[in-house]
């Protein structure tokens, strides 16, 4: 490529032949009809190389596309362009009374590129924002358009697929009507106290929960409870009110996330942490994250304490959400109600490297799946124990793709165990 062309991160820079910006659907069927090796590029805020197409591929950016969002009202449902970002497609959906049950931290990640790799938001009712797919529409090698939808037996497979099946251009997705959600935020939550009870009890106060520390000590920095105004508030006596507006990584401004302090909002202003128009995170990092069934959460949290003075000098915050089990294949909650630890790491893979493998080591015993656009070592063999169904993808792709156009490095390993 002539341009130097990096995910968001910084960490990985694509060496595929070129960069390709089709201006409209039927530019887009030719260029992916007369290349031999495609991969598309979503909003790139995935930390390995799983959108990488190698040297001899091209990588086709969908941003110049029409950028479709049709929301349906009597259907509430809403088709959505596969280059769509949450942030644009959220404002207007909100804008017609409708809402998605849930996002992601943030909002400036592709909606095509996020349900591919199994994102997620937490919530003990929530599933991974994949679940919320009801159709979709791919441009598969020949350059033919295929739709799969719910109910097929096929859909499975369909929407957690790694970028493997074809050019994901349009999207339909479920909505309910809209709805306002205020965030309270407390401080310093002791491990020691938890038992699994009370562990489910905290998970389970409020729409969406989530649980911050920096490991440098036991226990939790940050709670993070995300009420919807149409439902209780119940007493949070697990940890104190935080006396002033914080952000997730230590030393950031807070003035980048979303209201706190109980302000309600719309729906798409309070559920992500990070605010659209600032720099999510805090924007030097590399990512990990393991998701495990829900049951072993506290043991999961007690393996954790016990390495944290490995893991503490290398991290930024670690992340602790649940997700409700979904039935994507790939899903890294497909089948299992989940609990969900993500590491925001410094952006250092040398030193971050080592530590991943430890965290793998001690969270091995609970069966955990690695997020699929985050850093992992995980081995392809251990990758297929983990999701049963990569089998089923993998016929699934042959049936789709038999010349394997799609399949890049990053697919043939997961595919390969
Ligand atoms: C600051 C930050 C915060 C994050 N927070 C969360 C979080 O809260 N929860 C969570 O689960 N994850 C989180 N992530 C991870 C992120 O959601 C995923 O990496 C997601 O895949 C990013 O979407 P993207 O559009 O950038 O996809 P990309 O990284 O660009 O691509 C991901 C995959 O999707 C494929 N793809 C993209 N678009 C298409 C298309 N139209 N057709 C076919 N294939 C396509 C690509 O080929 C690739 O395989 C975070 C990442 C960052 C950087």
């Amino acid at each position: 490529m002539t341009d130097t062309v990096t995910n968001w991160a910084g960490n990985i820079t694509y060496t595929a032949k070129e960069l390709l910006r089709p201006h409209s659907t039927a530019a887009l069927r030719a260029l992916v009809a007369d290349s031999s090796r495609v991969r598309v590029l979503g909003s790139g805020h995935s930390f390995n190389e799983i959108a990488e197409p190698g040297t001899e591929g091209v990588l086709l950016s969908l941003a110049a596309l029409p950028p479709e969002v049709d929301v349906d009202t009597a259907a509430r449902t809403v088709r959505v362009g596969g280059g769509v970002r949450y942030a644009e497609l959220t404002r207007l959906v909100h804008a017609r009374g409708l809402a998605l049950p849930n996002m992601a931290s943030l909002p400036h990640i592709s909606v095509a590129g996020s349900v591919a790799t199994g994102t997620h938001g937490s919530g003990v009712g929530n599933g991974s924002l994949a679940s919320v797919v009801r159709e979709v529409e791919l441009v598969t090698a020949d350059g033919s358009t295929v739709t799969v939808t719910r109910g097929e037996e096929r859909f499975g497979g369909a929407v957690t697929s790694l970028g493997a099946l074809g050019v994901v251009t349009a999207l339909t997705l479920d909505l309910e009507p809209a709805y306002e959600v205020e965030q309270h935020v407390f401080t310093e939550l002791p491990l020691a106290g938890l038992d699994t009870a009370a562990f489910e009890t905290v998970m389970s106060a409020a729409y969406s929960v989530s649980l911050f520390t920096d490991w440098r000590e036991p226990g939790f920095r940050q709670v993070w409870l995300k009420r919807r105004t149409d439902r209780p508030l119940p007493d949070f006596p697990y940890a104190a009110p935080a006396a002033e507006k914080m952000h997730p990584v230590p030393g950031m401004p807070a003035v980048n996330c979303t209201e706190q302090f109980g302000v309600p909002g719309p729906w798409h202003e309070r559920l992500p942490h990070f605010r659209a128009e600032f720099v999510p995170s805090s924007g030097a990092e590399l990512q990990s994250e393991y998701l495990m069934p829900r049951e072993h959460a506290l043991d999961a949290l007690r393996a954790l304490d016990a390495i944290r003075e490995t893991v503490a000098p290398v991290l930024q915050t670690c992340e602790v959400r649940t997700v409700a089990a979904d039935e994507q294949w790939l899903s890294p909650a497909y089948g299992r109600d989940t609990v969900a630890a993500h590491f925001t790491w410094i952006e250092d893979t040398a030193a971050v490297l080592p530590v991943v493998r430890r965290l793998e080591e001690a969270l091995d015993a609970f069966d955990a799946r690695p997020h699929w656009g985050k850093v992992f070592t995980t081995p392809a063999a251990v990758l297929r124990e983990r999701y049963p169904r990569v089998g089923d993808f993998g016929a699934l792709v042959k049936s789709l793709d038999p010349q394997g156009k799609f399949t890049n490095a990053f697919v043939r390993g997961v595919l390969a165990g």
